[in-house]
C-alpha cells in the first residue's frame, strides 16, 4: 500500500515512511492510495479472531513494507498490556452497546493507538539505526498515554510539558510516576497554552529539529488512525453474532476528529450497509457539529468543559475527511485548507447529502453531561465519564429502531472523578492502576516557561544517534 499527502505534494511513500513523517511534509495528511474492501465472506471468516487476530487481518491490509510475522509480534506485544482478555469489550445497557476502549494502561481510549504506535517506532527506529526524542504538551490528559507508550523503548526519549499545578493530581501523577530513564516530565509555570506554544517554536526551528531528531506522537499519524479502526469491525463481528440486523450505528465522542475518522474508513473497508451512520458528539465546542448540521466549517473560540479531551475547535484530522468530500481532488483540498487557515473557515453546505450519509451530530451542553451521567447510573448502574456520556446523549438522540447503537467508550469514570461526583454524588470505584498512585515516588523537573530554558533541557538530554 502507497501512501500520499491530501495537498498532493507526496505522492507515493510506503506505511513506513508514512508513519516517520507523520505530518506529510507539504502540511497535508497522508493517507492510503485505496481502501481495501472486505467481503461478506471474510469478514464471516474473522468471527472467532482474537482481538489481536483481527488487529493484524485489519491493519495488514494497509501494510506491505513490514514482515507479518513481525507485524503480529508488535500487535500482541501492544495490546498484551491491557488488562481485559478482550481488549475492547462490549457490554450491553438497554438499547445501546458500549465498547470499553479504556483497559489500556492509563485507561483512556488513546492507549490504543499509543502503545501500538510506540512499539511501532522503536521496530523503524532499530531499523534504520536512528533515535527520537518526543517533544509534546499536555492539558492533562494525553500526556500520560504518550509516555506510556514509549517508556523504557530503546532508542526514545520523551519529553513531556505540563502546567504546574493546573493538571488533576491524578493526572500528574500519572505522568511523573514513571521513573524510566527515558522519560523526562516538565511541569512549566505557567498555563497549557504557554506550554503549546514553546513547543511549536521550537518544531518551528527546522535546524534545530533536524540536528536532534525531535518528532510528535500527535493525533495525526496515520498508524494511529489505523489502529483505531479495528475496534470498528470488532464490534461489527460481535454484534451481528447476535442479532441479525447488518446495519450498525456509532456514537462517537469527537475532538480531534481521529476517532470518527477511523470509523469513516472502516465504514469503507466493510460491506456496504454494514455501518450505516457514525454519529459525532461534541460538547459546547461544536465547530464539527455545526459542520454536519449545516456544512459551516467555521472556528469559534475553546470554552473549557468537564469532557477537557473535546475541548479543540479546529481538529487535526479534518482534512482526511474533507479530501473525501472533495471527490478525492488534491487541488480543492489544498485551497479549502489555505481558505481556512486566511479566514478561519469553509463553506461546505452544498455538501450537505454526501455528509449526512455519512454522519449524524449533536452538540451537548454541560448540563446535559450531567444529567446523561445521572440517568445511565440510576438506569442501568453503569458510570459514564463526561466524555462517554456526550456520545450516550448523541446515540439517544438519533438512535434509530433497529439499528444497533455502538457507544465508545473513551475514558474510564475514575479519570474524571469530579464530574461523575457532581451528577451522582459519589466517586467511581478506584480502578487497580490508581490504587496508591498519589503516593508513589514521583520525578519531574519544574522550569519557568521560557523557550531558552526548555531548548537547552532538551540539549542536555536529548538522545543522540
Ligand atoms: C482524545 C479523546 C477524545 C477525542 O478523540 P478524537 O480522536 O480527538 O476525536 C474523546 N474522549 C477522550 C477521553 C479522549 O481522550
Amino acid at each position: 500500500m502507497q501512501y500520499f499527502s491530501t495537498r498532493g505534494g507526496i505522492a507515493h511513500i510506503p506505511f513506513t515512511k508514512a508513519v516517520l513523517m507523520g505530518l506529510a511534509e507539504d502540511g497535508g495528511l497522508l493517507l492510503p492510495r485505496t481502501i481495501p474492501r472486505i467481503g461478506s465472506e471474510t469478514l464471516s471468516s474473522w468471527q472467532n479472531l482474537s482481538y489481536s487476530e483481527l488487529a493484524f487481518e485489519v491493519m495488514s491490509r494497509f501494510i506491505d513494507d513490514i514482515p507479518d510475522s513481525d507485524l503480529r509480534n508488535l500487535i500482541n506485544k501492544s495490546y498484551s498490556t491491557f488488562s481485559h482478555p478482550e481488549v475492547t469489550p462490549l457490554v450491553h445497557c438497554g438499547n445501546l452497546h458500549i465498547l470499553e476502549l479504556f483497559h489500556g494502561p492509563t485507561l483512556a481510549f488513546k492507549d490504543i493507538a499509543l502503545q501500538f504506535l510506540g512499539n511501532l517506532f522503536e521496530y523503524l527506529l532499530a531499523k534504520n539505526d536512528a533515535v527520537l526524542n518526543i517533544l509534546g504538551a499536555t492539558s492533562g490528559d494525553t500526556g500520560s498515554a504518550a509516555i506510556y507508550g514509549v517508556r523504557g523503548k530503546d532508542r526514545i526519549n520523551i519529553f513531556i510539558l505540563h502546567p504546574h499545578q493546573r493538571v488533576s493530581p491524578v493526572q500528574e501523577k500519572q505522568m511523573t510516576t514513571v521513573l524510566d530513564d527515558n522519560v523526562f516530565n516538565i511541569a512549566i509555570r505557567g498555563s497549557f497554552d504557554d506550554g503549546q506554544a514553546i513547543v511549536k517554536k521550537i518544531f518551528g526551528d527546522v535546524e534545530f529539529k533536524n540536528n536532534y531528531a525531535l518528532g510528535a506522537i500527535n493525533s495525526i499519524n496515520w498508524a494511529r488512525v489505523l489502529a483505531q479502526v479495528v475496534y470498528y469491525v470488532w464490534s461489527c463481528l460481535h454484534i451481528c453474532k447476535h442479532e441479525k440486523d447488518t446495519a450498525l450505528d456509532f456514537a462517537i465522542p469527537t475532538g480531534n476528529f481521529g476517532d470518527i475518522f477511523a470509523g469513516y474508513i472502516a465504514k469503507r473497508m466493510l460491506p456496504e450497509g454494514t455501518i450505516r451512520r457514525l454519529v459525532l458528539a461534541t460538547n459546547s465546542n461544536d465547530i464539527l457539529s455545526r459542520f454536519v448540521n449545516s456544512g459551516d466549517y467555521s472556528l469559534g473560540t475553546v470554552t473549557q468543559t468537564s469532557s477537557p479531551s473535546m475541548d479543540i475547535q479546529s481538529a487535526s484530522n479534518f482534512e482526511r475527511y474533507l479530501y473525501y468530500l472533495l471527490d478525492s481532488e488534491t487541488d480543492r483540498t489544498r485551497d479549502q485548507m489555505q481558505i481556512f487557515a486566511e479566514t478561519g473557515k469553509i463553506d461546505l453546505s452544498s455538501y450537505q447529502d454526501q455528509i449526512r450519509r455519512d454522519f449524524s451530530a449533536l452538540a451537548v451542553t454541560e448540563e446535559q453531561v450531567i444529567e446523561t451521567i445521572r440517568d445511565f447510573h440510576k438506569e442501568f448502574n453503569y458510570v459514564l465519564d463526561p466524555h462517554t456520556a456526550i456520545g450516550v446523549r448523541a446515540a439517544r438522540h438519533h438512535k434509530k429502531q433497529g439499528v444497533p447503537m455502538v457507544c465508545l467508550a473513551t475514558a474510564h469514570p475514575a479519570k474524571f472523578g469530579d464530574a461523575v461526583r457532581d451528577a451522582i454524588g459519589s466517586e467511581p470505584e478506584t480502578p487497580a492502576a490508581f490504587i496508591g498512585l498519589l503516593e508513589r515516588e514521583a520525578r519531574c523537573e519544574h522550569m519557568d516557561a521560557d523557550i531558552n530554558s526548555i531548548r537547552d533541557y532538551l540539549k542536555a538530554h536529548a538522545r543522540h544517534g
